[in-house]
């Protein structure tokens, strides 16, 4: 059955230009529908920006990409070739992992070399690790179908071949036990079980809670690889928008969308600067809490779904360091060196803890012009509560003196005299500049084992003409997710 947005050249207002908002635009301009976007700020990319300062530049937002074959999709589908907008390489050793107690392991994309890693480095086996990435590539194939690439949402979808053999096989991708627990099954060592509990951190989650599903975060680090753009992380916005721009879409910056406008229980258009714009489809990339709290005041909520708790956040000091450190790769992680504890002080206490776990990303390694002679940008994050009204200032003062003690420790220097810039970003600024409820960095937590069927599905089953994309909705976050958000809700467009 053909719908009929399939054969209407439709009017589509896409709100906010993150990056699933970009691509819903691809998308929908590739069918041949008419689409503006309108974006509150006055450049495109939303939690995916670039800052440029003194001679160095830092992505701000995502360091670390993976599955780059969601963003080739999208030229694809414009007949382009992506090679003429954007290339990446995959990164040969792209982890670096320290602990307190002097160990330092290194990932590799060849799964071989780092199963020797492991081997050579803990107390556990290259075996172990090769049927632990066999596990969680098993997962991934269970789960792409069923709920990765498709709608939860829509009955029918229950009934394809793919998904009733991945509801037949749902026991294996582990949804009741937490990602700690998973991992104790394959490995001994803390160090390495707490090497792979770090996935849960990467999307606001809390390992010791969170379904063990998620777990094929690794799938895609280890087995598939992680990719850096020629030009750092920021190249895939540049190149998303000039795609979105040779298919005819229209950007609008500085426009701040105040409302969507109902005509009953249909989407009529948007409002911005008390006018009124008609579209017949509306898709909105803003947060979904505030989607409804601010530009759908008089709909009533779906409580169960907005009710979830929301991921964690962070603190990042963005610094510029006027020397360069050999023993840094691209991606470090540094461990804290009580995770549970850690975990406890985030989700439970609401604070960040002594001794936090700390990643520092520098694209400098890869990108000589990210950074001045002889300099490097760092950008340097440990995870933090959401917004609750706490003492951002006095927290972030804590947390600076805490990661600058524990740089200096595991680096073996004092490495503050080398801070020749800095720039922060925490919580507020998250949720005041990005519009994120709480200031989360992931929409909902994945800490509940229904969490992922309780995220807002991307369409309103209550009004007509409405979609939402992006990483608060249906499949998640981060850049893979939000990139299949926008595939879905191309999948339930009519
Ligand atoms: C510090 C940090 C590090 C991260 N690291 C990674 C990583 O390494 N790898 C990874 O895959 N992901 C990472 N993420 C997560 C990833 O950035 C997000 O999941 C993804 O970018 C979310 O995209 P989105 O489409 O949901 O839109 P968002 O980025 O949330 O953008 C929404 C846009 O909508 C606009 N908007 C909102 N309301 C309105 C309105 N009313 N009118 C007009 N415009 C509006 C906003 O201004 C914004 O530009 C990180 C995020 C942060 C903050």
């Amino acid at each position: 059955m053909k719908h009929s947005s399939q054969n209407k050249k439709l009017q589509c207002a896409v709100i906010g230009a993150g990056i699933a908002g970009i691509a819903s635009a691809i998308r929908l301009a590739a069918r041949g529908h008419t689409v503006h976007v309108y974006e509150s700020h006055s450049e495109p990319g939303g939690k995916m920006r670039e800052l440029k300062r003194n001679g160095y530049r830092f992505d701000l937002g995502p360091t670390v990409l993976t599955l780059p074959e969601h963003i080739d999709e999208l030229f694809h589908l414009c007949h382009k070739d992506p090679r003429d907008y954007i290339n990446y390489t995959k990164l040969a050793q792209p982890f670096r992992y320290f602990y307190e107690d002097g160990t330092i392991i290194n990932s590799y994309a060849d799964s071989s070399r780092f199963a020797q890693e492991i081997e050579s480095k803990t107390e556990d086996s290259a075996k172990s690790l090769h049927a632990f990435l066999k596990n969680v590539e098993e997962k991934y194939r269970i789960t792409k179908d069923v709920f990765i690439e498709n709608s939860l949402h829509v009955v029918k979808n229950y009934f394809r071949r793919e998904a009733l053999t991945g509801f037949i096989k749902l026991r294996k991708i582990e949804p009741f036990i937490s990602l700690n627990s998973a991992h104790k099954k394959y490995f001994k060592d803390s160090r390495v079980i707490q090497l792979f509990n770090k996935c849960a951190n990467y999307i606001g989650s809390n390992p010791f809670v969170a379904p063990a599903t998620l777990n094929v975060i690794h799938h895609l680090e280890v087995n598939l690889g992680v990719y850096m753009p020629t030009h750092g992380m920021f190249d895939i916005v540049h190149a998303l928008v000039a795609l979105a721009k040779d298919s005819g879409v229209t950007f609008h910056f500085n426009s701040k969308v105040d409302e969507i406008v109902l005509d009953n229980q249909f989407a009529r258009g948007i409002k911005l600067n008390n006018r009124e714009l008609p579209y017949d489809r509306i898709i909105s990339n803003m947060d979904i809490d505030l989607t409804y709290s601010k530009l759908l005041p008089r709909v009533q909520k779906p409580r169960r779904s907005l009710n979830q708790p929301k991921s964690s956040s962070c603190i990042v000091f963005y610094w510029g360091m006027s020397k360069k450190f050999p023993q840094l790769n691209i991606h470090n992680i540094l461990f804290s060196s009580n995770e549970q504890a850690e975990n406890d002080s985030i989700f439970n206490k609401k604070t960040i803890y002594s001794d936090p776990t700390v990643y520092i990303g520098i694209t400098s390694k890869h990108v000589e012009n990210d950074a001045p002679s002889g300099c490097e940008n760092w950008f340097t994050m440990v995870s933090a509560p959401n917004n609750e009204g706490q003492d951002w200032n006095e927290i972030e003062r804590i947390a600076r003196a805490n990661v600058i003690a524990k740089l200096n420790r595991i680096l073996d220097q004092n490495i503050e005299p080398f801070i020749e810039l800095e720039y922060v970003s925490n919580p507020v600024k998250i949720e005041r500049y990005f519009l994120s409820a709480k200031g989360a960095v992931f929409g909902n937590s994945s800490n509940g084992r229904f969490a992922a069927f309780l995220r807002h599905p991307n369409f309103s089953s209550r009004i007509k003409n409405l979609f939402f994309v992006g990483g608060s909705v249906h499949p998640g976050a981060g850049l893979p997710m939000a990139l299949n958000s926008a595939k879905i809700m191309e999948k339930v467009f009519k």
